[in-house]
């Protein structure tokens, strides 16, 4: 076999063979005739592609572990966001999560029932919350930190929980065991399952965890009709 007449013919072909024979001799170092090193191409190759993979899933996870809300949760744990006091302490959900009057600070994207979700086969429980822009004018707490923090609307018990797309998710049900509110797609998560929780406390912060295409926060409120939670529009609620 003439080598040097194989470049010229498979250029790519003799690269293969000559980073097979490097990687061969490398284990095996002594002089190996070209039929014998040809043997070895299948194992080589698969030695290769299986360290590329795994480079790949570790650049993945890499990038994941990076980029996870959580890895985040510690720093702004530390930050100590205080309780909102312009929060009624209540059992009802009066207000909205992000603050504020009413609905003064929030625009909805997406409302309860929402037609969007129904024609795709969807049924959209919660209201999709972003802040307004006189919510970025006025709140000190966004500008200090760069997080939307949500606030809980009512006192109760917190269950924090990963749903099945992904989604960090706190729910606060009362103490009379009849109303629960639920916040989605959180980042920073900022109460532990089994917190007593009083209204204005900061739950976590707006965020895209879970099935969302963008940050939002989705906020739900259920009534429990007989051991049955049902959700119920939270416009009817805020005031
Ligand atoms: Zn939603």
């Amino acid at each position: 076999m003439n080598k040097a007449y194989d470049i010229l013919l498979n250029p790519i072909e003799f690269l293969i063979d000559w980073i097979v024979r490097l990687i061969v001799y490398f284990f095996v170092p002594i002089p190996l005739a070209a039929e014998m090193i040809v043997q070895f191409r299948g194992i080589v190759f698969a030695f290769l592609l299986n360290g590329i993979l795994v480079i790949l899933v570790l650049i993945i996870f890499l990038t994941h572990w990076a980029t996870n809300p959580l890895s985040t949760q510690q720093a702004l744990a530390n930050v100590n966001l205080p309780i909102d006091g312009t929060f009624i302490e209540t059992d009802i959900p009066l207000q909205n999560p992000l603050g504020g009057q009413g609905l003064t600070l929030v625009n909805i994207t997406a409302g309860y029932m929402d037609p969007n979700y129904t024609f795709f086969g969807g049924i959209h429980t919660g209201v999709d919350f972003v802040p307004n822009d006189a919510y970025y004018q006025s709140n000190t707490t966004y500008k200090e930190t760069g997080t939307v923090v949500v606030y809980s609307t009512i006192n109760g018990t917190a269950r924090y929980y990963i749903d099945q797309y992904g989604s960090h998710t706190i729910e606060i049900v009362n103490s009379k065991n009849n109303i629960k509110v639920i916040f989605m797609h959180l980042n920073n998560i900022l109460v532990a399952t089994g917190d007593t929780i009083s209204a204005g406390k900061p739950v976590g912060t707006m965020g895209n965890t879970g099935f969302t295409t963008g940050e939002h926060l989705h906020y739900e409120i259920r009534e429990n009709h007989d051991g049955n939670w049902i959700p119920v529009n939270p416009l009817g609620y805020i005031q």
